[in-house]
C-alpha cells in the first residue's frame, strides 16, 4: 500500500503539473471505487474549476479547488495516479480528468480499495471519514518523543501494531514501520508500554528519518506492483530497505551478522533482525 513517502512523491509531481490548470472533462470507468458524490454531481462540482494546489495529509492526496471544495484521493492498496496519452480507458481506470492545457490525470486501481471524494469543507463524506481521526505525522516539526510516549504508554499491543494506527504515526504503513523499528533497534512484537524512554526517543527519530529518506528516494516500489510514480517509473527506496521484503537475507546494519526474519504480528507480515532488534 502506498504510504506517506509514495503519496508525497506523487503530490510533488502533480503540484508542479496541475497547479493553475482548469478541469474541462471528467470521465468515469465502468467499475468504480468508493466515491462521493455520485457521478453527475461529481462532474458538476469539478468541471470549469481550477486547481489551486495539491496537498497531502497522511496517505491522502488533497487538491484545493477554486470553488472552495477539495478533491480527495486515497490510493487504497494498489491505486495509481497516471497520465495516459491515449483515448481508450485502461482496464482498471476508474476516473480520468482532463485539463485546459490538454493534460490528463487517471486514477487506476486494480484492487478497488481506493477512494475519490469531493468535499465542501463540512462533514467529511463516509469513504474518507478516517481523515478526521488522524494524528500528527512523524515528519512534522511538532512530532516528538513525549507525544509518542503518551500514545504507547500502558498499551499491551505490539509496538508494530500501534505504529500502523494513523492516530499514532500518521502516514506510516507496513514498510516504514518495519524499517523504523529496525533503525531504532526495537523488536516489533515488544509490548508498546514496555518501551523505555531512550527507546521511544530513538523510535521517534527513526520514524521521521525513514519517512524523509523514503521521500528523498521517491518511494518504495515492490515487485508485486502497486506504487509507481505519475510517469509510470518506479521509486528507488526499495534498494535501500534494511529489513522489509528481505526475509532470509543478511541484516544491513553495519557489523550485524543477523539474518532477517518474517513473522505475522497483528495480522501483518513483519520483517525484523533478531540479532540487533531487542
Ligand atoms: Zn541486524
Amino acid at each position: 500500500m502506498p504510504e506517506l513517502p509514495e503519496v508525497e512523491t506523487i503530490r510533488r509531481s502533480l503540484g508542479r503539473q496541475l497547479t493553475g490548470r482548469r478541469l474541462v472533462a471528467v470521465k468515469f470507468g465502468t467499475r468504480r471505487v468508493a466515491m462521493h458524490p455520485g457521478p453527475a454531481e461529481f462532474r458538476r462540482q469539478l468541471i470549469g474549476v481550477t486547481v489551486l494546489g495539491v496537498g497531502r495529509r497522511g496517505k491522502y492526496l488533497v487538491f484545493s479547488l477554486s470553488n472552495g471544495r477539495k478533491l480527495v484521493l486515497h490510493l487504497g492498496m494498489s491505486g495509481q495516479v497516471r497520465r495516459f496519452g491515449y483515448d481508450a480507458m485502461h482496464k482498471h481506470e476508474h476516473l480520468r480528468l482532463r485539463f485546459s492545457d490538454g493534460q490528463t490525470l487517471s486514477f487506476v486501481d486494480a484492487r478497488r480499495f481506493g477512494r475519490v471524494c469531493v468535499t465542501n469543507g463540512g462533514a467529511l463524506p463516509r469513504p474518507i471519514r478516517g481523515m478526521e481521526r488522524m494524528g500528527p505525522e512523524p515528519i512534522d516539526a511538532g512530532y516528538n518523543a513525549a507525544f509518542l510516549a503518551a500514545r504507547l504508554s500502558g498499551r499491551n499491543a505490539p509496538v508494530k501494531s500501534l505504529l500502523l494506527d494513523q492516530r499514532v504515526a500518521c502516514g506510516v504503513g507496513n514498510i516504514y514501520s518495519d524499517e523504523a523499528l529496525h533503525r531504532a533497534g526495537i523488536k516489533p512484537d515488544r509490548r508498546a508500554g514496555s518501551l523505555k524512554p531512550p527507546e521511544v526517543s530513538r523510535l521517534t527519530g527513526a520514524l521521521g528519518s525513514v519517512l524523509r529518506d523514503g521521500i528523498r528516494w521517491c518511494g518504495t516500489t515492490m515487485s508485486d506492483g502497486g506504487y509507481v510514480r505519475v510517469d509510470g517509473s518506479v521509486g528507488s527506496f526499495q534498494d535501500r530497505l534494511r529489513v522489509y521484503g528481505r526475509e532470509g537475507e543478511k541484516c544491513r546494519r553495519r557489523g550485524c551478522k543477523g539474518v532477517v526474519r518474517r513473522k505475522r504480528i497483528g495480522g501483518r507480515s513483519t520483517h525484523f533482525c533478531p540479532a540487533c532488534q531487542k
